[in-house]
C-alpha cells in the first residue's frame, strides 16, 4: 500500500498529525497516516511553481499524450485500484469496477482529445489596422480538494482538465479516502515531469485550509459541503483566487401521474440509493402527483427493501455502508428527527444496518411535506422521502424551493410536460425519464448553493483556462 505524498519527484511520509484510515463495512483500522506539516505543503508548491513554466508551455498534442498514457496506465490496473478504492470507502467491488473505473479512464480520454480541439471567436480585425486573436492560458498553480465519495473519480474530474490546461496542480484527497490518490501518486511521478501534480494528505482545517489561504495558488477546486464552499470563497477574497466549487445537491424527482410507473421504481431504486446515497445528486427527494402517490410508494417500498447490501459475498452487494460512523448517526439521526413527524410514515428500512461498519438500512420515507427537515437538507444517505402534490405548477415550485440547484429530473410520458419543467427547473441538469446518468461530454456541476463551474465536457476546460485577448497594431 502507498502511502507517501508526492512533492516534485519526492516521496515522503507526512510529519503531523496521523489521520486512522477505517473499513468501512467492518469498522477496521485499514492504517494510520501522518498528514503533510506547512512545510510540506509549501514545498508541494514551489514543485507546482517551478513545474508551470515548462509544462504551461507544452502544446495539446504533448499534454493529450500525457493523459492517454495516464488513462491506459489506470486502465491497465484497474483491478488493483477497484479493490482499493472499495477497500476504503466500503463500495461493492463490482460496482466500482464495472461502473466507476470504466468512467475514470474514459475521463482522462476524454480531456486528452478535448483540449485539442478548443474553440473561440475567430481572429480578425475588429478594428481598423489591429488584428485581435483569442488565447486561452492556463491559470497557474490549481490547489484542488476532493470529498469521500468518488475518491478516484473525483481525482480524474479534477486533475484532467486541470493539467490538460496547462495548469500544475496541488491535490488534496479527503482524509478519509486517500489510498487510491497515494497510488495515483506513483502511477503519475512515472508518467508526468516533475511537480506537475504534487498530492498532500491532511484534513480540511489544517491542510486543506493551508491551501485555500496559500498566495501562490491561482485557483482553488473544491468539491465538498457548502459551508467548506463558503469558507474557500472567504480565503479566495484575500487574494482573489479564482474558485471553482462543486458542493452539495438535494434532487427533486418529478413524478406526474402518466409516468411510466414500473420504469419509476426501477429508476429511483438504483438512482436514490447508489453509493448508499452518498451521492450528491442521488435521486432523494420525490414529489409524486394524487393520482400515482400511493401505488408508487407501495411498490417503492418493495422494491428498496430488496436492496442486497452487507452480504459475505460481495459481489452479491449492491450498496455499501456510509463513509464513517459519523456519517452514518448522521443519517439515522435525520431519520429519527422525521420519525417524530405524526405526518411521516418509514415504509421500510429506517435504522442502523449491522453491528459493525457503518451500514444503514435503505429507507423510504413517505408523506413528507415540503417543510419537512428530511425534504430541505442534504442527507447523503439511503434515504429517500416522498411528498404528495396535486398541481403541475405546485411540484416545480415546490422543486425549486430549495438552497440547492445540481441536479433534478421529471417522469411523463407527455414530452410537452417534460419540457416545460425541464425549461422552469433551477437546476445544473434536468434528466427526463431518467436521473444520474453522466457522459463526459456533457457538464457536471449547479446552480445556487450547489456552488458554480462545471466538471467534465469542455466548459470544465473553460474553468481552467483564462480567456485572454492579444491584439496587434499593424498601422
Ligand atoms: P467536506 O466539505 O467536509 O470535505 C470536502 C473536502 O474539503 C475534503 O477534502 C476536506 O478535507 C476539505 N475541507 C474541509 N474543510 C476545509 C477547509 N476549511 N478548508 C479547506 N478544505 C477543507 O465534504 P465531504 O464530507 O468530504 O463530502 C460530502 C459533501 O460533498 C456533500 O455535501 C456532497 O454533496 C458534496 N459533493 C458534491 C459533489 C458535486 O459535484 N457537487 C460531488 C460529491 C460530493
Amino acid at each position: 500500500m502507498d502511502t507517501q505524498l508526492l512533492i516534485g519527484s519526492r516521496f515522503e511520509a507526512g510529519t503531523e498529525t496521523e489521520e486512522l484510515i477505517l473499513n468501512p463495512r467492518t469498522g477496521a483500522k485499514i492504517i494510520d497516516l501522518a498528514e503533510a506539516s506547512h512545510a510540506q505543503v509549501d514545498a508541494a508548491v514551489d514543485a507546482a511553481e517551478k513545474a508551470f513554466s515548462s509544462w504551461s508551455m507544452t502544446t495539446p498534442a504533448e499534454r493529450s499524450g500525457y493523459l492517454l498514457k495516464i488513462a491506459d496506465a489506470i486502465e491497465k490496473d484497474a483491478d488493483a485500484f477497484a479493490a482499493l478504492e472499495a477497500l476504503n470507502c466500503g463500495k461493492p467491488i463490482n460496482a466500482v469496477r464495472n461502473d466507476e473505473l470504466p468512467a475514470i479512464v474514459d475521463c482522462w480520454r476524454f480531456f486528452a482529445g478535448a483540449i485539442r480541439s478548443m474553440h473561440a471567436t475567430v481572429a480578425g480585425e475588429y478594428l481598423p489596422g489591429h488584428t485581435s486573436m483569442i488565447r486561452r492560458d492556463p491559470v497557474g498553480i490549481v490547489g484542488s480538494i476532493a470529498p469521500w465519495n468518488y475518491p478516484l473519480m473525483m481525482m480524474a474530474w479534477k486533475l484532467a482538465p486541470a493539467l490538460a490546461g496547462g495548469n500544475t496542480v496541488v491535490f488534496k484527497p479527503s482524509e478519509q479516502t486517500p489510498l487510491t490518490a497515494l497510488k495515483m501518486a506513483r502511477l503519475l511521478a512515472a508518467i508526468l515531469p516533475e511537480g506537475v501534480v504534487n498530492i498532500v494528505l491532511g484534513r480540511g482545517e489544517t491542510v486543506g485550509n493551508a491551501l485555500i489561504n496559500h498566495p501562490k495558488i491561482g485557483m482553488v477546486s473544491i468539491t465538498g459541503d457548502i459551508a467548506t464552499g463558503k469558507k474557500v470563497l472567504q480565503a479566495a477574497a484575500k487574494t482573489v483566487k479564482r474558485t471553482h466549487l462543486e458542493l452539495g445537491g438535494k434532487a427533486p424527482v418529478i413524478v406526474y401521474d402518466d409516468a411510466d410507473l414500473d420504469a419509476v421504481v426501477t429508476g429511483i431504486r438504483t438512482f436514490g440509493y447508489y453509493n448508499a446515497g452518498q451521492d450528491c445528486t442521488a435521486a432523494c427527494r420525490i414529489y409524486a402527483q394524487d393520482g400515482i402517490y400511493e401505488k408508487l410508494v407501495a411498490d417503492l417500498t418493495s422494491a428498496v427493501s430488496t436492496i442486497k447490501y452487507n452480504l459475505a459475498d460481495d459481489t452479491e452487494n449492491e450498496i455499501g455502508p456510509l463513509i464513517s460512523k459519523r456519517q452514518r448517526d448522521r443519517v439515522a439521526s435525520f431519520v429519527e428527527r422525521a420519525t417524530e413527524q405524526k405526518h411521516i410514515e418509514i415504509t421500510t428500512g429506517g435504522a442502523v444496518g449491522s453491528k459493525d461498519g457503518f451500514f444503514f438500512q435503505p429507507t423510504v420515507v413517505a408523506g413528507a411535506t415540503q417543510d419537512d427537515e428530511i425534504v430541505r437538507r442534504e442527507v447523503f444517505g439511503p434515504v429517500v422521502s416522498v411528498t404528495r402534490f396535486s398541481e403541475n405548477d405546485q411540484a416545480v415550485a415546490w422543486a425549486n424551493d430549495s438552497d440547492y440547484g445540481l441536479a433534478s429530473s421529471v417522469w411523463t410520458k407527455d414530452i410537452g410536460k417534460a419540457m416545460k419543467a425541464a425549461s422552469r427547473l433551477q437546476y445544473g441538469c434536468t434528466w427526463i425519464n431518467t436521473h444520474f446518468m453522466l457522459t463526459n461530454e456533457m457538464p457536471h456541476g449547479g446552480v445556487k448553493q450547489s456552488g458554480y463551474g462545471k466538471d467534465m465536457s469542455v466548459y470544465a476546460l473553460e474553468d481552467y483556462t483564462a480567456v485572454r485577448h492579444v491584439m496587434i497594431n499593424h498601422g
